[in-house]
């Protein structure tokens, strides 16, 4: 028994081509017009191992082998094109969350998209001053905007606000003390932990006040000649409700006034425009926190803002020159391709109407009507799949802005409920997530809850296209 099976194994292994023979084939030597050959010889190798393996197991016999090298071309073909197809895809997002963390957060305003198309594949004046004919700086064209935007400051651009924070923080505050509220020693999604970045930046945390209650004279009290900052933080993802006191941002630049001590507001959304017509009364503007007193505001290019990944630093003039000619600055500053994006961003935003133009206040803005509108019409057309092993209705909900800003925040909206006799809100859910096209949704009460705040108009007929599939169990 064992004798016949080493045979089988001998005759097996006879059956398989040489790496060698393999690269002589011409089918083989066609593809090295789209791949490159050591690509093409690491993926053969591992091919005739995977089959090697299955020998030595005794999981393929000589027939199951010969099948194999005769399919091998085909199969290699297509491990290779899988290899490289991206990884990044294209999703629709239907959770109805609009800066959504795990699907990207904000979206680029069209106008945004033109200028990285036009110029990432060319040269620009990235720092260039094309009247003096000598070396510039980056922040040049950001900075012009912000000052329209809010006169008298001036700006610096990190990779990201927790950059922002560790490079303001280091260059006004490094092995000195930095005084921050226990109410706001917050933790941001991602592991944005206040205590840790100001640990790394060199300053000094001194907590003051208590969890829910932290008074001016707290503040007043821990002042030293070692203070270099007064640092106020945006609970972001989180409130403490009930019996809470807080200090007011007036009062504290007071304070800091009266001890020579600038205030900075780490305040993260970066929240342009009055959002209390959308439902959100209480999430201030940058524009608000500056003309507060704030002397630094940080926060992120990719939340409210609605523009690309990036930390933006607003703030007096004197103290961002210092933080420009921090060495720090170098490691984590912003690419050219953030520059393009955030200033045709922030140029919407003096064009005058961003809710229509900035996708992320679109989607905010977009009313409840408009909504059911759209659900009705797909949910309508739905009803016409014959047979269909879905159940669809309208239902009233909720949105959510995410990332981490307005965390209370619930903006009404109508679902799309879907249930099925033949699958499980979680099979229906896998499903739409595993198309070539997924769609992401939540689920709900044993429904998979379909929300198109943050479907883009564009995308219902995909959307209609994926449930029609399910219907029909495709
Ligand atoms: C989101 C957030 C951060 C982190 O910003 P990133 O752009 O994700 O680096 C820091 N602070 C606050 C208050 C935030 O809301």
């Amino acid at each position: 028994m064992k004798n016949a099976s080493s045979a089988n194994h001998e005759r097996s292994y006879r059956l398989l081509p040489s790496v060698d023979q393999l690269m002589e084939k011409d089918e083989v030597k066609g593809l090295i017009s789209n791949y490159s050959r050591e690509f093409i010889l690491h993926n053969i190798r591992e091919l005739l191992a995977v089959i090697r393996e299955e020998i030595s197991q005794g999981k393929a016999d000589p027939q199951g082998v010969k099948k194999r090298v005769e399919g091998l071309i085909d199969e290699l073909r297509q491990r290779l094109e899988e290899q490289l197809s991206p990884t990044l895809r294209r999703v629709i997002n239907a959770t109805g969350v609009i800066i959504h963390t795990n699907l990207g957060r904000a979206l680029l305003c069209p106008s945004a998209v033109e200028r990285l198309q036009e110029l990432s594949c060319r040269y620009l004046n990235l720092e260039f001053f094309l009247e003096e004919g000598k070396r510039g700086g980056r922040d040049l064209p950001v900075e012009r905007l912000i000052s329209r935007l809010f006169p008298g400051k001036s700006c610096v651009v990190a990779n990201n606000n927790a950059a922002a924070v560790l490079l303001v923080l280091n260059t006004l505050a490094e092995g000195k003390e930095v005084i921050v509220s226990r109410g706001e020693l917050v933790e941001i999604g991602g592991s944005f932990r206040i205590p840790e970045v100001m640990e790394k930046s060199g300053a000094i945390l001194k907590e003051v006040g208590t969890t829910n209650k932290t008074r001016l004279q707290d503040y007043e009290k821990a002042i030293s000649p070692h203070t270099a900052l007064l640092l106020a933080v945006h609970q972001s993802n989180f409130r403490i409700l009930g019996f809470t006191e807080s200090v007011r941002m007036e009062e504290l630049v007071a304070l800091g006034r009266r001890h020579g001590i600038p205030v900075m507001e780490d305040m993260g959304s970066g929240n342009m425009v009055d959002l209390s017509p959308y439902g959100i009364p209480d999430e201030p503007s940058v524009g608000e926190i500056l003309a507060r007193g704030a002397n630094i505001v940080t926060f992120s290019g990719d939340k409210l803002l609605g523009g690309p990944q990036s930390g933006v630093i607003v703030g007096d003039r004197a103290l961002i020159k210092k933080i420009k000619v921090n060495p720090l600055l170098r490691a984590v500053r912003a690419g050219k391709l953030t520059y393009l994006a955030l200033e045709a961003t922030l140029v919407e935003y003096l064009k005058g109407r961003p809710e229509v133009s900035i996708p992320v206040l679109k989607m905010l803005s977009t009313s409840v009507a408009e909504l059911q509108g759209r659900a009705e019409a797909i949910i309508e057309e739905l009803r016409r799949v014959k047979g269909s092993s879905l159940n669809v209705e309208l239902m009233e909900g909720v949105s959510k802005v995410g990332g981490g800003t307005v965390p209370l925040v619930e903006l009404p909206t109508r679902l799309m409920g879907v249930n099925s006799p033949r699958y499980t809100a979680d099979t229906i859910s896998r499903k739409l997530r595993m198309r070539s096209l997924p769609v992401i949704a939540r689920i709900q009460e044993e429904k998979v809850v379909i929300d198109l705040r943050t479907v883009l108009p564009s995308e219902d007929r995909e959307l209609i296209k994926a449930l029609k599939e399910l219907a029909r169990g495709d």
